[in-house]
């Protein structure tokens, strides 16, 4: 099928690759030149597994890149809607980039249309995207708005996406859910999974994937509700985590004992420095707007928001007590991307921590994957780069580990130790056993769990944060 999808972020490029690899023909529309000419030029402007080998197989051919999306929609029998839904100040979804997308394709409807919002919306976007459309020309009839929430995770958007635990169409006609469920089909009946160039498969994909087809308002629901559930997962392990700080138990131990419970799962509890990235901040926030103008005032989600912000002040306050004064320190820091996988800096925990401690006067020195450029732009020339995570460490008071990459996980602490100043290891992400670290000479902080060192520590508790729970 011919389809176009407007918007090549981190969501729209995927979803456009993805759907080529499917079997269809797509426009990708962006209205950023720069992105467009680096697209054209076989550049891939983010950092995604699997993305660089499936633009390289449809580009030029089941794949165009265009900022006319007037000619997308003539072109195309379904649009996805794949633009940014950033907070407004207010904390609700800005939608203004949904709205000017939806008028421009209201021009350009000439024969039946499916417009279906791909971007994360609030429930009633799609009777408002409907009315800017019947505003602008089109007739009814002509066309249909549809919502199909994306539950792709950065780092492994192109996996989720070919193999998703479910797909949700949430459409008002049939008409309208024929077309989507004839978009998706290959992943539903599985023809896709067939193929011998299939991007392979991961642990735990349900194959083929189960199709959920709602009504639009249900689809627009389900994300919010899945985005604040996850979240509030996550709040929760770190309030226990803050719990097992106080009393001297290890949290890793209590997750397993949670996580073990089918009803609850182990997945989305894991303690750390909280959650962040261009979703699930904006999305709580949204949901909780929402929500309140329905005349629900959804307290939780404010509780669960609050333990996400208190878990970095927990996490700051934690390094000043290993090293008692922070100012001049020199800290060194493995991690910038708001999770393992990806170049995404948005809402990123690590840059956070990172503008707090050079405002206590702390000298950071840093070193991620995949970040640089998007972290320099941020943090201008506040902090320095590493190329290496052992550069990072060279000459540091204490080392900073705030984002999940794999390869933090495999350091060699050896090689690590000889470059610090001293041998001082702050986790956010409890990627190592505290026991490993204390034998090989480290005086290891994590969250939730005793910190363990070659020394006897001062007191039997986490030396970090006392009893006190607040800012
Ligand atoms: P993004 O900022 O990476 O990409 C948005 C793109 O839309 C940009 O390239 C921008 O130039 C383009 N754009 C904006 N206005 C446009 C217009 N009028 N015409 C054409 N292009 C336009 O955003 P993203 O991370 O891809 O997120 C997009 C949506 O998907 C959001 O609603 C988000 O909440 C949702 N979502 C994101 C993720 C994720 O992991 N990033 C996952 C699921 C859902």
């Amino acid at each position: 099928m011919q389809l176009a999808v407007v918007g090549s972020g981190y969501v729209g490029l995927v979803a456009g690759a993805c759907f080529a690899d499917l079997g269809h023909d797509v426009i990708v529309v962006d209205n950023d030149q720069k992105k467009l000419a680096a697209l054209n030029r076989g550049e891939v402007p983010i950092h995604e597994n699997f993305l660089p080998e499936l633009l390289e197989r449809h580009r030029g051919t089941r794949i165009r890149f265009s900022d006319d999306l007037q000619n997308a929609v003539r072109a195309s029998k379904a649009i996805f809607v794949a633009v940014g839904t950033p907070p407004t100040h207010q904390g609700e979804a800005d939608l203004s980039y949904v709205e000017s997308v939806a008028r421009g394709i209201a021009g350009a409807i000439d024969s039946y249309k499916v417009v279906v919002e791909k971007s994360t919306v609030p429930v009633y976007t799609s009777d408002w995207v409907r009315k800017i459309i019947l505003r602008n020309g089109a007739e009814h009839g002509e066309f249909d708005v549809a919502s199909n929430p994306e539950f792709l995770r950065e780092g492994t958007a192109v996996t989720d996406f070919l193999y998703p635990d479910r797909i949700v169409i949430g459409a008002d006609t049939g008409r309208c859910a024929a077309v989507l469920r004839e978009i998706y089909a290959p992943l539903v009946e599985g023809s896709y999974y067939l193929r011998p160039d299939v991007i392979p498969r991961p642990d735990r994909a349900q194959i083929p994937p189960p199709l959920i087809a709602t009504s639009a308002k249900s689809a627009e629901l389900i994300k919010h509700a899945s985005n604040a559930f996850l979240a509030m997962k996550i709040s929760f392990i770190n309030a226990v985590a803050s719990i097992c700080e106080s009393v001297g138990a290890n949290v890793q131990q209590v997750r397993e004992g949670i996580g073990t419970d089918t009803r609850i799962g182990s997945r989305f509890l894991n303690p750390g420095i909280g959650y962040g990235g261009s979703c699930f901040p904006k999305d709580l926030m949204a949901f909780r707007s929402v929500a309140r103008e329905s005349g629900y005032d959804f307290r939780l989600l404010d509780e669960v928001m609050r333990i996400n912000e208190d878990q970095r002040v927990r996490f700051i306050r934690k390094v000043r007590s290993a090293l008692w004064t922070l100012r001049g320190k020199k800290l060194g820091v493995l991690g910038l991307a708001f999770k393992g996988g990806t170049d995404d800096i948005r809402e990123s925990p690590s840059i956070l921590l990172i503008k707090s401690l050079l405002q206590e006067g702390c000298q950071v020195c840093a070193y991620d994957p995949a970040a640089h450029e998007r972290a320099k732009e941020e943090l201008n020339a506040s902090i320095d780069f590493a190329e290496t995570p052992y550069e990072a460490a060279r000459g540091a008071d204490a080392l900073l580990i705030l984002t999940e990459w794999e390869e933090f996980a495999a350091l060699d602490l050896r090689q690590l130790r000889s470059e610090m100043k001293y041998p001082i290891v702050i986790d956010g992400r409890n990627l190592y056993d505290p026991e490993i670290m204390a034998a090989a000479g480290y005086t290891y902080y994590s969250v939730g769990r005793p910190a363990a060192s070659p020394e006897p520590l001062p007191s039997a508790k986490t030396p970090t944060v006392g009893k006190k729970t607040h800012s």
